[in-house]
């Protein structure tokens, strides 16, 4: 559906922004009576506002599952630190 893929073109998801098509994630599953499923899952090229870009399944961006390239999470860690940093020497 060439119509669907176009609408996330631009999309901003968080801190990204699409800006092209990745290649798919192709999962496999192998059952026990030697047949298998394949599904496949769109991944988008994303441009994040720090800069970076991040390949990112449909599902993980309309989820909001993944909302940056990875420096958000990193963000937030050096955040918490600093808090609690902070927190032992307000008391001092
Ligand atoms: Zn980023």
């Amino acid at each position: 559906m060439p119509r669907k893929r176009r609408e996330m073109m631009g999309q901003r998801f968080g801190k990204l922004v699409v800006i092209g098509r990745g290649e798919d994630y192709v999962h496999t599953t192998l059952h026990p009576d030697g047949s298998e499923t394949t599904f496949r899952v769109p991944r988008w090229i994303c441009r994040c506002d720090c800069g970076g870009t991040a390949t990112v399944t449909q599902n993980n961006l309309v989820s909001c599952t993944t909302t940056s390239c990875g420096c958000k999470r990193r963000e937030n860690m050096r955040r918490a630190a600093t808090f609690r940093w902070r927190g032992e020497n307000a008391e001092a």
